[in-house]
């Protein structure tokens, strides 16, 4: 799991950048990542796995301060 094949590109919108990891779309939050693909997969490169590993933390943090 989490393996991809070479040559496939990030699935956000408006970046180039070759793919690192897959992630189902149901656990990429819509507000964190612009993702149009209509695949239930999505791929994320070196920067946006980043962005969603820090985003989805981040969010985990904020829940907890609230309750
Ligand atoms: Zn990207």
């Amino acid at each position: 799991m989490g393996k991809i094949q070479k040559g496939i590109v990030c699935s956000v919108d408006n970046c180039d950048n070759s793919a690192i990891r897959s992630k189902s779309k149901k656990s990429i939050d819509s507000d964190i990542l612009s993702i149009s693909s209509d695949a239930n997969k999505a791929y994320l490169c070196k920067t946006h796995y980043k962005d969603w590993k820090k985003a989805t933390k981040d969010s985990r943090k904020n829940e907890r301060a609230r309750y």
